[in-house]
């Protein structure tokens, strides 16, 4: 059984923490925990990382002490950033405010905040992605909803000799200009889209298959 945590700080967790109830007993999940401090972190496998605002989160985490046991965690342990989740996780961050901002730095892409323009630019797409074949009935479609919300993009990856970093495709418009909205690297998973806000939990239980063999 697994004890998964959501970064609970700010931006959207409580969705994260639904579909993870959701998918509690199938998925044989024993806890799911909203994590706000630096014990709750240490009761946990593995962690998801919201969307919602970077530069507030990491100063939220600043504050509440919990920026150096993250950096720990998620050097090890498995951890999905979703959106600002995935700003967080990554090496580099453009387009920031003019000092940059705190990162955990340890996903080896640099990613460029509000890619996809601004809230009005906001837009779903469902899209094939053949990533997700592995969590899907055979029998149906692997197309998946995809929600960006100011979304970022990676848009470089440091060193493309690195071979643990894999690109899932998802043949996102994205992708046709060489940028990329998900990726996997070891124990790490970050997209810029936000699954937990649809009906659709597959995207959810590729990250738990991913945690369970990397515990
Ligand atoms: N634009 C936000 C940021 O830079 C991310 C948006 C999101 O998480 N939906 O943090």
């Amino acid at each position: 059984p697994l004890n998964i945590g959501v970064l609970a700080l700010q931006g959207a967790f409580s969705e994260h923490v639904i579909v993870l109830n959701k998918l509690a007993n199938t998925e044989n999940i024993s806890k799911v925990i909203e994590v706000r401090t630096k014990e709750q972190l240490g009761s946990i496998d593995a962690l998801i990382i919201p969307g919602g605002e970077s530069t507030t989160m990491a100063l939220i985490a600043e504050r509440s002490g919990l920026i150096e046991p993250l950096r720990e965690f998620v050097k090890t342990k498995p951890t999905w950033g979703t959106c600002a989740g995935l700003i967080l996780l990554s090496h580099k961050a453009t387009n920031t405010k003019k000092n940059g901002q705190e990162l955990l730095g340890v996903l080896p892409v640099t990613v460029s905040r509000n890619k996809f323009g601004r809230q009005v630019d906001s837009f779903t797409i469902s899209l094939p992605s053949p990533c997700l074949d592995a969590v899907t009935e055979s029998g149906n479609s692997n197309s998946f909803p995809y929600v960006f919300i100011r979304a970022p993009c990676i848009i470089g990856i440091d060193d493309p000799l690195v071979q643990e970093l894999i690109v899932l495709p998802t043949s996102s418009p994205a992708e046709e200009k060489g940028d990329i909205v998900a990726v996997k690297y070891k124990h790490l998973l970050g997209t810029s889209f936000h699954p937990e806000l649809t009906n659709d939990n597959r995207w959810h239980q590729y990250f738990i298959n991913m945690a369970r063999e990397n515990i």
